[in-house]
């Protein structure tokens, strides 16, 4: 049996993940994560498109207002009191 890793963990490997630059222990960690986490699995759909539109405007690699952007945006979602709700508002 794999070691359980949190959300957090796992998002934040998704990256070396998508490179195919994790251990074979550490992805085989993730896709069991994944495979039980749709909050995950959603995740990982997102950062395949970031990835797939980075590559198409052929850019350097993630950048920091990016990537501080993703560690808030998982900061949220590793709350226990989950993602904020989206906020509809009606009056404009
Ligand atoms: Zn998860």
């Amino acid at each position: 049996m794999t070691d359980q890793i949190r959300c957090r963990d796992a998002v934040h490997q998704l990256w070396g993940y998508l490179d195919g630059a994790l251990t074979t222990g550490n992805q085989e960690a993730l896709e069991s994560h994944l495979s039980w986490c749709l909050r995950c699995c959603g995740e990982l759909e997102f950062a395949r498109e970031l990835r797939g539109l980075l590559q198409r405007r052929a850019s350097p690699p993630l950048p920091d207002d990016v990537a501080d952007r993703l560690e808030r945006f998982v900061d949220h979602l590793d709350d226990p009191s989950g993602p904020p709700n989206p906020t509809v508002d009606h009056r404009s």
